[in-house]
C-alpha cells in the first residue's frame, strides 16, 4: 500500500475538509483505527480504507461523508445494512457482493411480486429484509477469491450463519489484519438475534420451520474460519469495533451453544424427530456435549377417551346423542370425513368448530366446513383478528382462507354442551396468537385441548417466528402457569399426537426453570437491554402487512411497537415510501410504558397513474441505543 496521503486524527472533530471527507456530515461517529483505516459508526458501521486519495468502502457511508468510492463490499444482503452502501454505488463505485446473495440486490422486484403470495403456507421463514429496491452488481464473489483494491489484495471467505449466503472480507493494512464480518457477531461475544438463523437442517432432516435457529452450525463454523484467519481487528456491520476477536468469539461461541442446549432439551420436537434431535444436537454442541433431555411426560395414554374422534390433525368430541363439536379444520380430507360420518348415520348433526390457532394446517377449510354445517366458528379475542384478517400478518403457515362471523370468546369464558363443561382459555404456546379448551366430561374426564403448544418432550417453539415470548407471566410462562392451575388429573390433547399425555408437577416446574435460564443465557447474548428483542422479529411491525389500493387513493398503515424493556422507552418511526408515494405524517413517536404495544398512524396517498403493481413501504425505529434502517415493510398492491 502506497504511502499516507493525508493525516486524518483519531477522532474526527475539527478536522479539514478533504476531497475525499465531508467530515462534517459525521462528526463524532468518525473514528480512525489505523493511519489508513477509519470507520463511521453510526446506524451501520462504514469503513474508509484511503489510499493515495482513493477511497475503499466497506458497508456503505451511513452519515454521508464520503463524495467517491472506488468500491463497495458488502456482506450480505440485508437491507438495514445495505442502504448504507447504495448511493456510493449509484455514484458510479463498483459493488462487490457475495455471489450467493448476488439475486437479493439484483432481481428484488421478482422477489416482491412473487412474495406477494409467497408469504401465505410460508415453512422456510426466511428473511425479507433484503432490498426494496435493486442495486447493481459490479461482481459477485465467494470463497478464495481474491480482489485487488490499489494492489492490496482483498480476501473473501463465505461465512454463512446470519444469512444464508454471506461472506466476510479480510484485508492487511498498516501491518493489521482486519476482518469485515458482517452480522455474524455483535461486539464482545453477542449476536442481533436467533431469528434470523431460522432454517432447515438437511443433515438432520428438520425443514425450515422446524430449525430453530437451524444455521447456528453454520454460524459456529463461520466464526472458527474466522479466528484462523488471525484477525487483529474486526468490524461487524453494526456495533462496536472487536479488538480481541478470538476472545469475543470464543464467548460468543459459548452463549450459542447454553442457549441451544437449554432450547433442546425441553423441546416438543425431540418427541416428533427424536433422534434426528441428537444430529442437532452434534452439529452445534460437538460430540463431547450432553442435552439434559428432559424424560417424556410422566402419563402417556395409547388412545382418546372413545368420546373423541381423532380425523387426521382435528378432533372431533361426539356427544352420546350424536351431535359434534370440532376442534380444527386444516383440510379437505377433514371436511370429507366428518361429511362421511353425518352420513353413515354417527354423526346427527354438527353444533360448532372451535380454533386453537391460526396455523394453515388448522384453518385452512373452516370456512368450507361452515358453508356444508353453517355452525359457529369459536375463537379468543386475542385470535379474532388474524383469522378474520390474515392477510394483515407476516407470520409462519399463514392461510390465506380468512373466517369470518367468528364467535368471540373471552379468556375463562364457560359454555355447558350436551353432557360437556368447555372453559375456552387464551394460550400463547407455539404462537402468540393460540387458544386452548378444557373439556370436562360429567366431572370426571378433564380433556385440555392446546393445539400444538406441547408434546410428551416439551414445549414448541422451534419456530421462532411465532412469537413466543421470554416474559414472565406471557408466552410459555403463562401457559406453563395455567396446566398448574387446571384440575390436576387433565390429559394434555395436541392433535398432531394420538397420545393424551400428562406432566408431573415435577416437569411443569423444571420447564419453568429451563426457561427462567434461558432468559439469563439470551440477556447475555443479545446486545439488546432486552431479550425478547432477539427473539421476536415482529417487536416492530407494519399493519396491515398486505392490503390492496388504487391508483389515485389513500391508504392506512399502522405501526405497531411492543416495548419489551423492562422501563418505558420513546420510538421514533419514519415511513421510506417508494418513489412518487406521500407519506403524511412523515414520521411521529411515542412513548410506550413496559410490554406494551401502541400504534403510529400514517396515510399514504398513491399516484394517479401508478408505475407499479406493488410498492413495499419500509419503516426506520429509533430507540435507546438503536437505530434501525428500513427495518419492517409492509406491501401494498395496485388493483389493475
Ligand atoms: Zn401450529
Amino acid at each position: 500500500m502506497a504511502g499516507l496521503l493525508f493525516a486524518l486524527p483519531g477522532v474526527c472533530n475539527g478536522y479539514a475538509s478533504t476531497p475525499v471527507f465531508r467530515q462534517e456530515d459525521a462528526g463524532d461517529a468518525l473514528v480512525r483505527l489505523s493511519p489508513h483505516v477509519s470507520v463511521c459508526q453510526d446506524t451501520v458501521n462504514g469503513v474508509f480504507i484511503e489510499d493515495t486519495g482513493r477511497t475503499l468502502v466497506i458497508y456503505g457511508d451511513p452519515s454521508g461523508c464520503v463524495e467517491k468510492a472506488d468500491m463497495v463490499l458488502f456482506t450480505h444482503s440485508r437491507r438495514d445494512v445495505v442502504w448504507a452502501g447504495r448511493k456510493l454505488v449509484e455514484g458510479g463505485a463498483e459493488s462487490i457482493v457475495p455471489r450467493a446473495e448476488a439475486d437479493n440486490f439484483t432481481k428484488v422486484n421478482d422477489f416482491w411480486l412473487s412474495f406477494v403470495n409467497r408469504r401465505y403456507h410460508d415453512y422456510e421463514q426466511q428473511t425479507t429484509k433484503i432490498p426494496t429496491e435493486p442495486l447493481k452488481v459490479g461482481r459477485a464473489v465467494a470463497s478464495g477469491e481474491q480482489i485487488s483494491w490499489q494492489d492490496t489484495p482483498v480476501r473473501v471467505l463465505d461465512t454463512p450463519g446470519y444469512t444464508r449466503g454471506a461472506v466476510s472480507y479480510f484485508i492487511n493494512v498498516d501491518g493489521l489484519t482486519y476482518g469485515f464480518v458482517g452480522d455474524l457477531i455483535y461486539g464482545d461475544g453477542h449476536l442481533m438475534d436467533l431469528y434470523s438463523l431460522q432454517d432447515g437442517v438437511a443433515e438432520a432432516g428438520i425443514g425450515g420451520y422446524h430449525g430453530y435457529a437451524g444455521r447456528l452450525g453454520d454460524l459456529i463454523k463461520s466464526l472458527r474460519k474466522v479466528i484462523d484467519q488471525n484477525p487483529d481487528i474486526l468490524i461487524p456491520a453494526h456495533g462496536p469495533v472487536i479488538r480481541n476477536p478470538k476472545q469475543a468469539i470464543e464467548r460468543l461461541i459459548q452463549r450459542l451453544q447454553a442457549a441451544y442446549a437449554n432450547y433442546l432439551s425441553i423441546n416438543a420436537g425431540h418427541w416428533y424427530f427424536n433422534e434426528r434431535y441428537e444430529v442437532l444436537a452434534k452439529r452445534v454442541l460437538g460430540t463431547a456435549f450432553r442435552v439434559d433431555w428432559m424424560p417424556y411426560a410422566q402419563v402417556i395414554e395409547k388412545a382418546p377417551p372413545r368420546w373423541i374422534i381423532p380425523i387426521h390433525n382435528s378432533r372431533l368430541l361426539l356427544s352420546q346423542d350424536k351431535s359434534g363439536f370440532l376442534i380444527d379444520c386444516g383440510s379437505e380430507a377433514i371436511v370429507g370425513e366428518v361429511t362421511q360420518l353425518k352420513e353413515q348415520g354417527q354423526l346427527e348433526r354438527l353444533d360448532g368448530v372451535f380454533i386453537t390457532h391460526y396455523h394453515d394446517d388448522h384453518t385452512d377449510k373452516v370456512s368450507e366446513l361452515v358453508k356444508r354445517f353453517g355452525r359457529p366458528v369459536y375463537a379468543s379475542q386475542q385470535s379474532a383478528d388474524i383469522l378474520a384478517n390474515p392477510t394483515a400478518y407476516r407470520l409462519p403457515c399463514l392461510t390465506s382462507n380468512a373466517i369470518s362471523n367468528l364467535t368471540v370468546v373471552r379468556d375463562g369464558h364457560k359454555m355447558r354442551w350436551k353432557e360437556f363443561d368447555f372453559t375456552f382459555y387464551y394460550f400463547p404456546g407455539q404462537t402468540l396468537y393460540h387458544d386452548a379448551l378444557l373439556v370436562e366430561k360429567d366431572g370426571r374426564e378433564k380433556i385440555f385441548f392446546i393445539g400444538d403448544s406441547f408434546t410428551p418432550s416439551g414445549i414448541d417453539d422451534y419456530c421462532l417466528q411465532n412469537r413466543n415470548f421470554l416474559h414472565r407471566g406471557m408466552g410459555y410462562f403463562y401457559c406453563l402457569d395455567l396446566l398448574r392451575k387446571i384440575p390436576a388429573e387433565h390429559l394434555l390433547i395436541n392433535e398432531h399426537v394420538l397420545e393424551p399425555f400428562r406432566y408431573s408437577k415435577d416437569q411443569i416446574a423444571h420447564m419453568t426453570q429451563v426457561l427462567e435460564k434461558r432468559r439469563q443465557i439470551l440477556a447475555d447474548l443479545f446486545p439488546w437491554d432486552e431479550p425478547n428483542y432477539g427473539i421476536d422479529e415482529q417487536w416492530a411491525r407494519i399493519y396491515p402487512y398486505g392490503q390492496q389500493a388504487e391508483a389515485g387513493q389513500y391508504v392506512g398503515v399502522t405501526v405497531k411497537i411492543l416495548n419489551h424493556s423492562s422501563s418505558a422507552q420513546v420510538y421514533a418511526v419514519s415511513l421510506t415510501v417508494p418513489e412518487n408515494l406521500q407519506s403524511e405524517p412523515k414520521s411521529a413517536s411515542v412513548r410506550i410504558e413496559p410490554r406494551e404495544e401502541a400504534e403510529l398512524h400514517f396515510r399514504i396517498t398513491i399516484p394517479e397513474p401508478v408505475s407499479k403493481k406493488l410498492y413495499v413501504v419500509t419503516c426506520d425505529v429509533e430507540f435507546d441505543k438503536w437505530h434501525l434502517r428500513d427495518w419492517c415493510e409492509s406491501l401494498i398492491e395496485i388493483h389493475p
